[in-house]
């Protein structure tokens, strides 16, 4: 069965196959490294991770890359604006490498916390530089860009249509534009292709133009290209990427090398917030590290970003977040029910269920509908594991670490505890992973004396009042 994917740049979704083999070579355009990353941002991750897994649910290997930028990206995708890096350093007074080391790690623990798969290949945009020149060169020598005092732009009017991906008109655009446009630009959507930097811009490299940096766009180009050649597979982003960066993308990939560099480019759509956009000014926009001090469990959250196409805007309320929590937790009830069951399942209704799931996540990953079958089955009267073995294998594409569920309710029984016991269950955690059994025994009779009983369990550590 073919897997089939909408396509921005045809309009219409289409059945998948490789460009070379068995292998399906994608690009995911990744964090901008200078703050901590909002669960809007983690929408579009979790989009990405169900694409991975469907890919690999069928057969396929991934090459797949994704950029850590940190360098290049202005405060408006446009090319307005400081340095997003810089500015952040400046703000919390670092330097832009340790702002970038600080938020890469932070996003990663995130990614873990969400059980989202990591990419084959994470390139720093900052390691590619070379790269990166040597494409501008190329587009350079092509005769589609020009230098002005600012730097290097890309002239648009070379291509034979600009833009491809989006409808939208660029005549009306421009009339309708309050920003005043660079005089130096041969047309308004020129964009920059490298950026002299100014005087008090730290990350800046030797090139012909003097010292310098890279632009936003042409990273995404030239790390893809490194990775995984000229033209390949899939292409991913949020929508927010449509109009600007991918299109930029594009049109540097056809002035280097005359063509299109992915095949299929594929967009996440939005979280809202409240109806609204998340947005500092709002103060709604919220870290994985803030739903879970709600007590939504990052986990949660990616069941409820479940809850809707990755192609059709999704709401956030805490309320809509905490009823995926409950949801999160009957199906952990319900897929250990079916673990413990011994009724007899007819092969012929487990294929039913597999022919079903698979036909759902192939139409566009259509985990919405997917997680609808998974209910059926936590739901059915016969407990069975051969049910619980179907919830697993269909769990390799939703990430839930459904396995685990044993372990997750576990744990969320010590929730309810006082402070100070909460404190000593840590310490007694912390303690016996770093294997110093004495000072866990120590800290269990600690609990005993103040009335609590300890259970030790291969899924994790019971704490009840006696
Ligand atoms: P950035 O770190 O700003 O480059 O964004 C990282 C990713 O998050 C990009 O793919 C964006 O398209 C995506 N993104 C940003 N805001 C949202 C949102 N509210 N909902 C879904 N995805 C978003
Ligand atoms: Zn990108």
């Amino acid at each position: 069965m073919k897997v089939k994917l909408y396509n921005t740049l045809t309009r219409k979704e289409e059945d998948f196959t490789p460009l070379v083999g068995n292998e399906v070579r994608i690009y995911s355009c990744g964090p901008t490294v200078y703050s901590y990353a909002h669960i809007g941002n983690f929408r579009s991750y979790i989009f990405m991770d169900n694409l991975r897994r469907v890919l690999k649910y069928n057969g396929y290997s991934l090459k797949h890359v994704m950029n850590i930028t940190d360098v290049g990206h202005l405060e408006s995708d446009a090319d307005e604006g400081e340095d997003k890096m810089e500015k952040a350093a400046r703000k919390e007074n670092k330097n832009p490498y340790e702002i970038a080391e600080f938020y890469t790690k932070a996003f990663f623990k995130d990614m873990d916390r969400l059980n989202i798969d990591r990419p084959e290949i994470i390139a720093k945009a900052t390691d590619h530089i070379p790269e990166m020149l040597e494409y501008v060169k190329e587009i350079i020598k092509n005769g589609y860009a020009y230098e002005t005092s600012k730097g290097i732009y890309f002239d648009i009017s070379k291509l034979d249509k600009y833009p491809v991906l989006s409808n939208r008109n660029l005549d009306d655009q421009i009339a309708g534009a309050r920003v005043e446009v660079d005089p130096e630009k041969r047309n308004p959507y020129d964009f920059a292709l490298w950026i002299k930097a100014p005087e008090n811009h730290i990350m800046k490299w030797e090139s012909p133009w003097g010292l310098s940096y890279p632009g936003w766009h042409i990273e995404c180009t030239a790390m893809g290209r490194k990775y995984l050649g000229e033209e390949f597979d899939i292409h991913t982003g949020g929508v927010d990427h449509i109009p600007t960066h991918h299109e930029n993308e594009i049109a540097q990939a056809k002035g280097a090398t005359g063509k299109i560099h992915a095949k299929i480019w594929m967009h996440g759509e939005f979280l809202l917030v409240d109806g609204g956009k998340m947005s500092k000014s709002l103060g709604n926009v919220y870290t994985i590290s803030d739903l879970q001090e709600k007590g939504i469990e990052p986990l949660a959250y990616k069941l409820f970003c479940y809850s809707a196409h990755y192609r059709t805007k999704l709401n956030f309320t805490f309320d809509g977040a905490l009823a995926s929590q409950k949801a999160l937790n009957r199906l952990r009830e319900g897929y250990l029910k079916h673990l413990n069951g011994n009724e007899e399942i007819e092969e012929k209704n487990i294929e039913e269920y597999e022919n079903k799931f698979l036909e759902t996540i192939n139409n566009d990953l259509n985990i919405p509908a997917a997680i609808g079958i998974i209910w059926d089955i936590v739901r059915s009267d016969k407990k069975s594991k051969q049910y619980a073995k179907l919830l697993e294998k269909f769990d390799e594409v939703l990430g839930l670490d459904i396995k685990n569920s044993e372990k997750y309710l576990n744990e969320q029984k010590n929730v309810d505890l006082p402070e100070d016991i909460k404190e000593l269950v840590e310490q007694r955690k912390q303690a016996r992973l770093e294997k110093n059994w004495a000072l866990s025994d120590e800290i269990r009779n600690k609990l005993i004396e103040v009335g609590y009983q300890v259970e030790d369990s291969k899924d994790g550590m019971i704490v009840k009042k006696m």
